[in-house]
């Protein structure tokens, strides 16, 4: 049997922690605040975002969803973010993707103050967490590791691959993971024969962006594959990377997608910015 280690109770106990936060700081004259800009009509996108002003609004966060057209310019984008950076009311920035085509989060990343950075998209954020200096890591990559921790899952000496290498889940986890001293290797779109590379894993760590991609073949058993795909089939169903049917009874343990990973995230971007609007009164 596959152990379904779901993020669900773990999300409820971190909203748990950011709602005693919350309120503290709202005793205190400060309201914790996220803004979130927006320039994609995204119906997804739309249903995501509305969906983590509704988890604040509950706990006490205060989200404001800054909206731009999808035809948004760099500088129209930049402009925004300098307003936000320079609003005092304002403790978090997430700049939300997808961007108008012409944009890149290159360009912008730079904008957003590494104080109010809660998605761990400035490089010099990423700088930090590689020197291992404090820093908001990206929510994505922190859930992984705040599922890791909540399930029991040794880290210490243990061999990890990671599938992905981009700069919001990928890289950030792997430095994560190094930080508890796994033994990290980092797989991408070139990495020859992956499956057998996968088989080598105690943990598994998938964050590729195709839907069932990860199959038995790429697991031994026993190991703990964490899913941290997110595709949409055409009936608009959410679909994990990991074909979770075809590793039962072979993974020591899955995390469902939905219901894993994702609510994590969606948890940790608003204590993250309880924590910012913390750190910034002092
Ligand atoms: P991304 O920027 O598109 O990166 C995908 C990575 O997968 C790249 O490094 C790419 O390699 C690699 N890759 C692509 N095809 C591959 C293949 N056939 N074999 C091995 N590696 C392959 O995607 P991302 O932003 O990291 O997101 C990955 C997935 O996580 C997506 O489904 C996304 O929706 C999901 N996601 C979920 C959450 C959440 O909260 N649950 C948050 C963020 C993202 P190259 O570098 O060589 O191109």
């Amino acid at each position: 049997m596959t152990d379904v280690l779901s993020g669900r109770e773990l999300a409820k106990s971190i909203r748990a922690d950011v709602e005693a936060l919350a309120k503290k700081l709202t005793d205190e004259g400060v309201v914790p605040t996220l803004a979130i800009l927006v320039a994609t009509d995204d119906e997804s996108t739309a249903w995501y975002v509305s969906s983590i002003a509704k988890a604040g609004d509950k706990l006490g966060v205060k989200v404001v969803i800054r909206t731009l057209k999808p035809t948004a310019t760099a500088q129209e984008l930049q402009h925004e973010l300098i307003g936000l950076a320079l609003d005092e009311a304002v403790h978090g920035i997430i700049l939300q993707t997808p961007l108008p085509e012409s944009v890149s989060t290159a360009d912008l990343a730079n904008y957003v103050p590494i104080e109010k950075d809660v998605d761990g998209i400035n490089p010099h954020s990423a700088g930090l967490l590689v020197a291992g200096q404090p820093a908001f890591a990206p929510a994505t990559a922190e859930a992984v590791m705040e599922l890791l921790r909540h399930f029991k899952v040794a880290l210490s000496g243990q061999r990890v691959v990671v599938i992905g290498r981009s700069a919001v889940v990928g890289k950030p986890v792997a430095q994560l993971l190094l930080q508890e001293d796994a033994t990290v290797t980092v797989a991408h779109s070139k990495t020859t024969d992956l499956p057998a590379l996968s088989n080598e894993a105690d943990v598994l760590v998938v964050a590729v962006g195709r839907s069932k991609m990860v199959t038995r073949g790429y697991v031994r058993q026993g190991t703990i594959v964490i899913d941290v795909g997110t595709n949409t089939d055409a009936d608009g169903n959410l679909l994990g990377d990991v074909d979770a049917e075809s590793v039962e009874g072979v993974a020591g343990g899955l995390t469902p997608v939905p219901g894993g990973v994702g609510p994590v995230t969606t948890a940790l971007i608003l204590k993250h910015a309880v924590l910012a609007a913390d750190q910034q009164r002092r």
